[in-house]
């Protein structure tokens, strides 16, 4: 793999860099390719079967069963019950997932989970299991290669973001760029949340800025001033995705003002199911 190309863009009169992660791969790409990289560097002998679980529109899911896919793996992956619509659908990442020979089991709810924790313990020699979201140790040697990448442009920038799920991407990117300044924000719940999924992982160094959106966002909820940020984007010329992006976006533009190099997280595979969304509500 070769380096993934930094782009520049302007967005409100202000110029960012972009580094290109979403480039890496159609499904294998952003975040997920480095939270992956040391599976990905695992000879196929050495493993026969990836285990984990998580919802059903998840990127990780999707870049999870392209991995298992291309080094022959099984993939099994627990989600909640879900609906007979969406097992249905033609199109979104867990039909790519499928098609990729993921095998899927839902779980009831009551059960669910006790479950996700007896599979820790019940783990085969030559299966692993990766944890929701890929919220592993294991991330950090993908997040040093993504650091030396950085590290390799000698861009004149002190200022990095990236935006959180689990904030294991921000956590071990500010871990291996202590020189910088890593700006996140929270997708999923609020700081403390994050704080906390963080803190399992490892200390969280004081290079690493959780901003705090000037409103309370639910995640994947529909919001215009998102569709109104990822167009912006678009026209500005790099795709971005609606989940995790528009959040970070808007707290930079508005808790910021120094150049800042922003890690494109991928996910952009996840669009097209959330865009048919924004068109039924008469969004778009
Ligand atoms: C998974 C994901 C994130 C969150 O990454 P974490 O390491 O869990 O914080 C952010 N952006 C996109 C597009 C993602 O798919």
């Amino acid at each position: 793999m070769n380096n993934s190309p930094i782009s520049k863009i302007n967005l409100d009169g202000r110029d960012f860099y972009v580094k290109r992660d979403d480039l890496i791969d159609p499904f294998l790409a952003g975040n997920k390719y480095r939270k992956l990289y040391t599976l990905l560097q695992t000879p196929p002998n050495n493993l026969n079967k990836i285990i984990s679980y998580g919802g059903t529109q998840s990127n990780a899911m999707l870049a999870m069963a392209s991995m298992c896919k291309t080094k022959g793996w099984e993939f099994i992956y627990y989600t909640k019950p879900i609906s007979k619509t969406q097992k249905e659908l033609q199109s979104g990442n867990y039909y790519h997932a499928k098609r990729f020979g993921m095998w899927h089991v839902e779980i009831e709810y009551e059960l669910y989970k006790d479950f996700i924790a007896s599979l820790r313990v019940n783990i085969e020699d030559k299966a692993f299991l990766v944890d929701q979201g890929g919220a592993d140790t294991s991330a950090k040697e993908g997040l040093e290669v993504l650091a030396s990448e950085i590290r390799a442009e000698n861009l004149d920038v002190k200022s990095l973001a990236t935006p959180s799920g689990t904030g294991t991407t921000a956590l071990y990117l500010a871990l291996a760029m202590p020189e910088y300044k890593v700006y996140t924000t929270s997708a999923i719940g609020d700081v403390e949340y994050l704080k906390e999924q963080m803190s399992a992982l490892e200390t969280i160094p004081d290079n690493l800025v959780i901003l705090e959106p000037s409103k309370k966002y639910h995640f994947a909820k529909l919001y215009p001033e998102f569709l109104e940020i990822y167009k912006k984007l678009l026209k500005a010329g790099v795709e971005f995705d609606l989940l995790y992006a528009p959040g970070m976006w808007k707290t930079l533009l508005e808790q910021t003002d120094e150049e800042i190099l922003y890690i494109h997280s991928g996910g952009v595979s996840g669009n097209e199911s959330m865009l048919s969304r924004y068109m039924q509500k008469g969004f778009v």
